[in-house]
């Protein structure tokens, strides 16, 4: 006998919670949530490692919304604490301000300058292309060779495993530059981590839906023929829910490689880091040129918490295969390609939903996840209303 739900719900992070959630509380329907991970969370999955710090498992979670229903939605679960993220980088065996900014080009200079010199600077450095059509050309058009040289060809090369002109323009366009002093790294109006951690958050959101049930180190592969139910949601890879019937959609995998440092450690580190109980400067610095890794998160900086010792990642890029989670989708016109192909076949499906970030093979944020969840949730509401 088959156990039944109204719906089934294929991956714990963002997109699964958050329509379990709102199935469940709003609509009183029963969802059994399934995913192979050992925790609920997805990839914004947080923990107190050994010691004793609080780190991002999957890489680092700045979490930032323009998006005021997001926003709302959210806070019914956590409570925030505001952080403005601070990112260096790294080359030439120093420090740079980063995005560019003001600050990187009085480095550039070697001395005080105005925000008049450095937009003259650009005007000149900049390459006349009205459309960029990929991330080489976007860059180029904003700040010119010589910076893009120096913090974007590299760095784009080691993450992506391909030069920037074979990736869409929106790609390298995630990083703003500005000719003030301001470099925050993020625009959004909202920039906040949960209080107490993304996990603490969707554990509050299970903790209010009682008529969800949670299956964690289960494959839906392994499970779907003792399921019956009335809806699938599915938030994993869209080419693996149709066994890469047109061949496998390209993603990115990381390897990330923590290192903890006790407080006689640290103590020598204050030189670098400026503050005591800190390993570098800022939250994160990026390696955009001579490193393997990208970059080095020390996520104490932005959780404020109180803890003699601290973490640093390193994130290693890796191509996507046995072993590799897929964490980013590819943005090039080939994989949209081949995706167009999988969307097709997906429309055909009427009692099957994809949604998030491998469920619709999309760069998405956090924000943006959880918009699509609420929207989608509106549309399975309308169509069981018809
Ligand atoms: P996921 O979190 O990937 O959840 C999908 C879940 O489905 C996974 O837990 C997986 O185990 C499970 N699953 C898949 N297939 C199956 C199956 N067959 N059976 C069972 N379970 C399955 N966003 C921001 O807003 N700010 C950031 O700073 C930021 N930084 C990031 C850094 C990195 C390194 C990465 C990779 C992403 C980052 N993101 C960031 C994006 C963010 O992680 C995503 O927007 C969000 O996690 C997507 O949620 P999701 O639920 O769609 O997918
Ligand atoms: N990027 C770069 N140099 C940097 C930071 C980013 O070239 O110092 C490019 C790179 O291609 C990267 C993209 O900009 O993949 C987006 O960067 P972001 O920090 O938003 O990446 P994410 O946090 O999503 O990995």
């Amino acid at each position: 006998m088959p156990w039944s739900f109204d719906y089934l719900i294929v991956g714990a992070g963002f997109s699964g919670l958050v329509l379990a959630e709102r199935l469940s509380n709003e609509l009183g329907a029963s969802c059994l949530v399934v995913d192979r991970r050992a925790h609920i969370g997805g990839n914004c999955y947080d923990e107190h490692d050994d010691h004793g710090v609080l780190v991002h498992r999957y890489g680092p979670h700045y979490f930032r919304t323009n998006s005021s229903a997001v926003l709302d939605y959210l806070s019914g679960f956590t409570d925030w604490r505001k952080v403005t993220y601070r990112v260096l980088s790294h080359t030439e065996g120093r420090y740079w301000s980063f995005p560019i900014n003001l600050k990187t080009f009085e480095q550039l200079v070697g001395r005080v300058s105005t925000d008049e010199e450095f937009e003259t600077y650009l005007a000149q450095s900049r390459l006349r292309i009205p459309e960029p059509r990929n991330s080489e050309e976007v860059v180029l058009a904003q700040v010119g060779p010589e910076l893009f040289q120096r913090f974007f060809a590299g760095y784009t090369r080691k993450q992506w495993g391909l030069e920037p002109r074979q990736l869409d323009p929106s790609v390298c366009a995630r990083i703003p530059v500005r000719t003030n002093r301001d470099d925050a790294y993020l625009t959004e109006r909202f920039q906040a981590l949960p209080a107490q951690g993304y996990t603490r958050l969707f554990e509050r959101m299970l903790s209010r839906s009682p008529r969800v049930k949670v299956l964690l180190k289960t494959d839906y592969r392994e499970l779907r023929s003792q399921i019956q139910c009335g809806h699938l949601i599915f938030t994993g890879p869209i080419d693996e829910y149709f066994d890469h019937c047109y061949g496998a959609l390209p993603y990115r995998s990381l390897r990330f490689e923590a290192e903890s440092f006790g407080p006689a450690e640290l103590e020598s580190r204050v030189a670098i880091s400026g503050k005591r109980g800190f390993w570098q400067p800022a939250l994160q610095v990026n390696y955009p040129n001579d490193e393997a890794f990208t970059r080095i998160v020390e996520l104490k900086h932005a959780t404020g918490q109180i803890c003699e010792n601290t973490t640093i990642i390193r994130e290693y890029p890796e191509p996507h295969g046995p072993g590799n989670d897929p964490y980013y989708p590819v943005p090039s016109a080939s994989s949209r390609a081949l995706y167009a192909r999988y969307e097709a076949r997906a429309r055909a499906e009427r009692a099957v939903t994809f949604v998030g970030r491998l469920g619709t093979y999309r760069y998405l944020n956090m924000d943006q996840v959880v918009a699509a969840a609420l929207v989608e949730f509106e549309r399975l509401k309308t169509r069981l209303a018809a």
